[in-house]
């Protein structure tokens, strides 16, 4: 069993953005690899902190783990869970503030800052039936690479650190302070050789086809992240990640309500009257129903499991099949001669019974 984030943390599921902040900061600085030198214990609180906060300081990811739980982050390629101490210092770096960081660097080795390249962002549109299966995409992505031929060499002016330290005399004492290395922006190294293609920071672009496994179950606005397939950084850096939006494709004939799909079936006053049976299209292929004879407009058949499944991994949802019974608009002489007759028929008469639910009664069970 997974703890549970906001425990980690020790904030309530209330807290807000800031007190969520604060109590990571608190965590990071207690547990902190460079006051803790060795101590595996230390190590792994102050990973398990950086993970409960990158989910809970994302609003979506925050919105996706309070609907879901750890769920929504296992398998399929989302983010959360096993970063690596690099993650931790390139994203969260900037939550020490001047007190950690300058001295010596990050992990009490003199271990450099490597700086992050972008994330990139695209969209995928994905049709129901993909969602419904999960599906592999190959998509050809523009992103910067360190050319070939590119060389870096450390940087003179903060001697690779990254970080300039500034002694000044002030009426407390000598007081020490560092900033972010402004020639080589804290990278601790700068470019040597600048190939021919290549920008100042011995980038360029190249066109790569990236394999992006996407998961059942996805819905609209979610978004799931390939480590290091956004924009690789200049020098020892790290490559930013590839941040992929899901768009839903429109179905002709099925229509998504959270995990449930719904279709209009239309069927003629004979097939009401008689009974039919009749292929349907599902998102995993067609079914054959039997709609029973006296059937009435506006029944619901419910197919279970021919929905989508749940992204975390647990069930699937129904297909609802709407009866609607078809009203002929126009009748042959003898047709409207038939239906005269019957006017006054006691099997024409409507006379619902205790089976036969309202409409606002039916809507009123799918939501109880
Ligand atoms: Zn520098």
């Amino acid at each position: 069993m997974k703890e549970d984030f906001y425990d980690i943390l020790g904030v309530s599921k209330g807290a807000s953005d800031a007190e969520i902040k604060k109590a990571y900061r608190k965590k990071a600085i207690e547990y902190h690899p460079d006051k803790n030198p060795g101590d595996k214990t230390a190590e792994e609180k102050f990973k398990k902190a950086a993970e409960a906060y990158e989910i809970l300081s994302d609003p979506d990811k925050k919105a996706r783990y309070d609907q879901y739980g750890h769920q929504a982050f296992e398998g399929g390629g989302f983010g959360g869970g096993g970063m690596n101490m690099d993650d931790i210092f390139s994203q969260f770096g900037d939550i020490f503030g001047g007190g950690f960081g300058g001295f010596g660097g990050f992990g009490g080795g003199g271990r450099q800052r490597r700086t992050k390249g972008s994330n990139l962002r695209i969209r995928v549109k994905l049709t129901l039936e993909e969602i419904a299966t999960g599906v592999e995409k190959k998509i050809k992505v523009k992103r910067k690479i360190q050319a070939p031929g590119t060389t870096y060499k450390t940087c003179g002016t903060c001697n690779g650190t990254g970080q300039v330290t500034r002694i000044t005399n002030t009426i407390l004492g000598r007081m020490q302070t560092a900033t972010t290395c402004s020639t080589c922006g804290g990278a601790g190294q700068s470019i040597d050789h600048q190939p021919a293609g290549a920008d100042a920071q011995g980038l360029k672009v190249t066109e790569e086809t990236v394999s992006i496994k996407i998961p059942a179950g996805v819905e609209e606005g979610m978004q799931l992240k390939v480590t290091g397939k956004g924009n690789e950084a200049p020098g020892n850096g790290i490559a930013g990640d590839l941040l992929v939006a899901i768009e839903e494709q429109d179905h002709p004939l099925l229509q998504r309500e959270g995990n449930n799909l719904h279709y209009d079936l239309y069927i003629s006053f004979s097939e009401a009257a008689l009974g039919a049976s009749r292929e349907i299209d599902t998102v995993t292929g067609k079914v054959r129903i039997k709609i029973e004879e006296g059937v009435q407009s506006g029944k619901i058949l419910r197919l279970r499991g021919k929905g989508i499944p749940s992204i975390n991994g647990y069930g699937k949802g129904d297909l609802l099949v709407h009866v609607n019974v078809w009203t002929p608009k126009t009748l042959s002489k003898e047709q409207r001669e038939f239906f005269e007759k019957m006017a006054k028929d006691d099997h024409f008469m409507p006379n619902p019974d205790s089976g036969e639910k309202s409409f606002f009664e039916k809507v009123k069970d799918m939501f109880s």
